[in-house]
């Protein structure tokens, strides 16, 4: 029955009759997961559902500066009430503690050491060349303490930024800051292991999604030490939660991966209509899913907490650092192997001087990302000014940037 809306006796819309032997679903009906959450929904679960955190929301918080890491422990006592954490989180959590600590003392280690090499360098430099041409001895002296008072104005202001952090006194856990508002944020609000049994058979059930590519958690199989289990073992823990209390999760979690997801190349959506339907079976209730900067926003837009811009633009910064990294490695190795050379092979330029290569030159990907291209240098040309134009003309673009094609800065 397609028609709708027939027109009644009385001029009254008529609905089509339901056939009992047919259940009656909708578009949204097992596709929940598909609908776009409003600010009411997220006001609704954040207010009276069960907001999850996921153990890099958690260890994030030795990531951000001060002021990200305080608007996000003033959204998460807001949300106090509602925040529940897997024991899977915790676990994790104190796993994950001790680099994510080291990782960030020793970035500022790195970043000390070679300022103070340059620093040396400079220093050197300066003086040699004063020497060679018989600078008097005060006007050396007033360029070394230019240069280096500089460097320290930049060391002291790192340094502060890391002290600023309490990482001096972090491994501490009687000092560390991170720790002290956690313990306060997440007291009672933790779940319980599994019992031996549970467990068990929980880790045989990952290794079955695994291996059938059933989300969470399959992107993450072979990891060592039985640690490709995690996200499946905090997917169980968070249904049990959900099935004993019959309210909304909020899952709020930097793992962008496929295995929670639905994405389109590099965009995610929301999660994986899969993981949505098995909280409704298993709790009746609705699945929505959040990364951290989001939750920032949220926390502003819909609780009144006052949350930085810089604040969310820093946690979206985290989110794919390593990516960027390589491709702007990529791009320079591609410069590099042209040599001021347009790798157009019918290019009637002559070749580029290396300060005219550096502004002119540009790297356009062979196959764009959004086709499935990859983004190393095999799959990246070098052009001129004239044969990009003509590139982009060539391929229907007439210029046009298609978002993930044009790498060049
Ligand atoms: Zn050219």
């Amino acid at each position: 029955m397609i028609s709708v809306g027939l027109q009644g006796n009385d001029g009254e819309l008529v609905m089509p009759q339901q056939d009992d032997s047919h259940p009656s679903n909708g578009l949204f009906d097992d596709f929940e997961a598909y609908r776009t959450p409003t600010s009411a929904d997220y006001r609704r679960v954040l207010t009276t559902g069960m907001v999850v955190l996921d153990t890099n929301v958690l260890l994030d918080l030795y990531r951000y500066n001060r002021q990200t890491r305080d608007d996000l422990l003033a959204v998460l006592i807001k949300i106090q009430t509602q925040l529940w954490v897997p024991r899977q989180v915790v676990t994790e959590f104190w796993a994950g503690r001790d680099l994510a600590l080291m990782t960030r003392r020793d970035s500022t280690r790195d970043a000390l050491t070679s300022l103070e090499k340059t620093a040396r360098g400079s220093v050197d430099a300066v003086t040699n060349w004063a020497k060679s041409i018989g600078l008097d001895k005060s006007a050396t002296t007033e360029l070394t303490s230019v240069l280096e008072n500089a460097y320290r104005h930049v060391r002291g202001t790192i340094e502060f930024h890391a002290d600023d952090t309490g990482m001096a006194s972090v491994r501490d856990t009687t000092t560390d800051p991170v720790i002290e508002a956690l313990k306060r944020i997440l007291a009672g609000r933790v779940g319980s292991a599994l019992s031996d049994p549970d467990h068990a058979e929980a880790v045989r059930e990952a290794e079955r999604r695994a291996k059938e590519k059933i989300p969470p958690g399959y992107r993450d199989d072979g990891k060592p030490n039985g640690r490709g289990a995690g996200d499946y073992l905090l997917w169980e823990q968070t249904l049990r939660e959900a099935q004993h209390r019959e309210v909304d999760v909020l899952l709020v979690t930097r793992d962008v991966k496929e295995d929670w997801w639905r994405r389109t190349l590099s965009v995610t959506h929301g999660p994986r209509p899969e993981l949505a339907r098995e909280l409704k079976a298993r709790s009746g209730r609705r699945l929505f899913m959040t990364q951290p900067q989001d939750l920032l926003r949220l926390g502003r837009e819909v609780l009144d907490v006052t949350v930085q811009d810089e604040s969310v633009e820093q946690a979206t910064r985290l989110e794919r650092p390593i990516r960027r990294r390589h491709l702007a490695q990529a791009r320079a190795q591609s410069i590099a192997r042209a040599d001021g050379v347009c790798e157009n092979p019918n290019c009637a330029s002559p070749p580029f001087s290396r300060e005219a290569s550096a502004k002119l030159l540009q790297v356009t990907f062979l196959q764009s990302l959004a086709e499935g291209g990859k983004d190393d240098p095999e799959n990246m040309i070098v052009l001129c000014p004239n044969c990009r134009a003509l590139w982009d003309y060539g391929r229907g673009r007439g210029g046009a940037q298609d978002g993930g094609g044009q790498v060049s800065s």
